[in-house]
């Protein structure tokens, strides 16, 4: 990423959200997303910088932020809409994990999910527990997470089990997904094991992290 440019980022740092970042800054996200690392080759000489982080972006549906589908409030036009949106490219967003969407939130739901959210200390424990997990699965190879295991060792030695990767290979029958993405996939269905106590990801998993990365989670 070319950090020299300082008119990107001071022009990024007053708006939170990722498609007000320039293309740029975004798609310079791709190779430490990828590698873990930052590497800037200048003149012959490559330096590499560790950069393992987890990335969290946020999105308005439109420009304006004010509603999920054009009307009450909302002025842009759908080409404005797909344009704001399109600045998260492909490439990007095929390395982003699980894709979120949030409606709107009545008052009423508001309050009464008060009384059904988790206190953060019990989510916390589960997530520390699923890292227990996978880190004694991992034990004696070069990597504590899930997200670390090369595309192939997931094939050789972490597969899911049998049959469970059929939402995967019906994906890229319809051209959903690139084998990246399927690997991403592959890892985040480990993750989610991990979190359910499960010892490997079944189909139920491997179609839940599906949805997560298309962003459709059902
Ligand atoms: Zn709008």
């Amino acid at each position: 990423m070319d950090f020299s440019n300082r008119g990107h980022m001071e022009g990024a740092r007053s708006r939170a959200e990722a498609p007000e970042f320039s293309r740029d800054v975004l798609d310079g996200l791709r190779q430490p997303l990828e590698s873990g690392e930052v590497v800037i080759a200048r003149a012959g000489v490559t330096a590499r910088f560790p950069a393992r982080f987890t990335l969290i972006m946020a999105a308005n549906p439109c420009p304006c932020a004010s509603a999920r589908t054009a009307g009450a409030g909302c002025d842009c036009t759908p080409l404005a809409r797909r344009r704001y949106l399109a600045r998260l490219s492909g490439p990007l967003l095929d390395r982003v994990d699980a894709k979120i969407e949030f409606l709107p939130v009545r008052r009423a739901e508001l309050l009464s999910d008060r009384t059904l959210t988790e206190p953060s200390a019990v989510v916390a424990d589960r997530v520390a527990s699923a890292r227990r997990r996978a880190a004694a699965r991992l034990a004696g190879t070069p990597w504590r997470l899930n997200a670390e295991i090369p595309g192939s060792e997931l094939r050789r030695r972490f597969a899911p089990a049998k049959g469970a990767l059929r939402p995967i290979e019906r994906a890229m029958d319809l051209g959903q997904i690139s084998a990246r993405g399927a690997d991403r996939v592959i890892r985040l269905s480990w993750t989610l094991a991990d979190l359910a106590g499960s010892a490997v990801p079944g189909i139920a998993e491997v179609g839940y992290a599906l949805g997560l990365w298309m962003g459709t989670p059902q």
